[in-house]
C-alpha cells in the first residue's frame, strides 16, 4: 500500500473513550482502538503525533521521516472528551472491566517494540471542572470520569499529549454555559469575543495549570465554529497566545491546502466501523 510520491493527504482518526455499549469492536471504542493500532502498523503506516501534522499543514515542516524512521505514509490519532477511559482502566458501570487508550497503546508497545517510535494519542479535553462535574451527572449517569488529576501523568508520559477541547462544551446538562444568552447544544452560538476566549484563552490556562503544558491545539466541541471564531478569534488572538491549529468540519484527510482553523477529522462509528472500512480509508490517504 505505502507508496514512494510524497504523501499529499494525512487522515487524523478520532476515538470517544466512554463509547462503550458492549465488548465488540463494533459497539467498544476502546477495543477498536487497541485493534486499529495493529490495523495501522501492518498496513505500513506510521504514528505520528498531531501537533506535527498541524506543523506540516503550517509550513512548519515538509515531511515526518524522522519520526516515522523512514519514508513510510503516516496518520495521527486522538480522542474527545477526556474522560478518564482515556488514560485509566475503569470499570464501566454496565460492561465491567475496560482497558484504556494509554493501557492499549503500552501493550502494542510491549508487543511490537520499536515499531512506532512516535506512536501518541492526543486527547481533548473540557476545562472546566464545574463543567465535567456537571457534564459527568447529566449525560455519564455519574460515572465520576471526567477528572483531571491525570493530565499532568499523561502529558509527561510523552503518549498523551493534553489539548484543550474549550471550557464547557456548551453543553445541554451545563449551567450557566459561556453562551451569553444560555443557548447550549450548538458550538455555532459561540461568536463574540467574550465567549471565545473563554473557550481558548480562559480554557488553555486551566489547562495548563493542571496538565503542566499550555495547549497548542484547539477542537471544537461538536466540530462546530462560527465564523467570528474561525476567521477572527483564531488567527488574531488565539495564534498570537500560541494556539496553532484547530479540529473541526467534514470527515476528510488533511492537506497542505487545509483551514489550519477548521481541519478535518475521522470518527470511529460514523466514518469508519471495521478493519476493512479503516483500511480502504487509510489507502485514499495514498
Ligand atoms: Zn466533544
Amino acid at each position: 500500500m505505502p507508496s514512494s510520491r510524497p504523501q499529499q493527504r494525512i487522515p487524523v482518526l478520532t476515538w470517544h473513550g466512554y463509547n462503550v455499549f458492549g465488548d465488540r469492536y463494533d459497539n467498544n471504542d476502546l477495543i477498536a482502538f487497541a485493534a486499529d493500532l495493529r490495523v495501522i502498523d501492518d498496513a505500513g503506516f506510521a504514528v505520528v503525533p498531531l501537533v506535527e501534522v498541524a506543523r506540516w499543514v503550517r509550513g512548519e515542516r515538509n515531511d515526518f521521516a524522522d519520526l516515522a524512521g523512514g519514508a513510510r505514509p503516516v496518520v495521527a490519532l486522538s480522542c474527545d472528551d477526556g474522560t478518564d477511559y482515556d488514560w485509566r482502566n475503569v470499570i464501566h458501570p454496565e460492561h465491567g472491566a475496560q482497558t484504556s487508550f494509554a493501557e492499549s497503546i503500552r501493550s502494542f508497545q510491549r508487543e511490537r517494540p520499536g515499531q512506532q517510535p512516535a506512536l501518541s494519542l492526543t486527547s481533548f479535553v473540557i476545562a472546566s471542572p464545574s463543567a465535567r462535574r456537571q457534564i459527568d451527572l447529566g449525560a455519564m449517569a455519574g460515572q465520576g470520569a471526567l477528572n483531571d488529576d491525570w493530565w499532568q501523568a499523561a502529558n509527561a508520559s510523552g503518549l498523551m499529549p493534553i489539548e484543550s477541547h474549550g471550557w464547557d462544551h456548551n453543553h445541554p446538562t451545563v449551567s450557566p454555559v459561556v453562551q451569553r444568552e444560555q443557548r447550549s447544544g450548538d458550538f455555532f452560538a459561540i461568536d463574540t469575543f467574550a465567549e471565545c476566549d473563554m473557550h481558548v484563552r480562559a480554557a488553555a490556562n486551566y489547562i495548563d495549570s493542571r496538565a503542566g503544558r499550555r495547549p497548542s491545539l484547539f477542537a471544537y466541541p461538536w466540530t462546530q465554529a462560527s465564523g467570528y471564531m474561525r476567521y477572527r478569534y483564531m488567527p488574531t488572538v488565539a495564534e498570537p497566545l500560541g494556539t496553532i491549529a484547530a479540529f473541526g468540519g467534514q470527515s476528510d484527510y488533511l492537506t497542505r491546502d487545509s483551514d489550519r482553523w477548521y481541519l478535518p477529522r475521522f470518527v470511529f462509528g460514523p466514518d469508519w466501523n471495521s478493519r476493512d472500512s479503516l483500511l480502504a480509508l487509510l489507502d485514499g490517504a495514498c
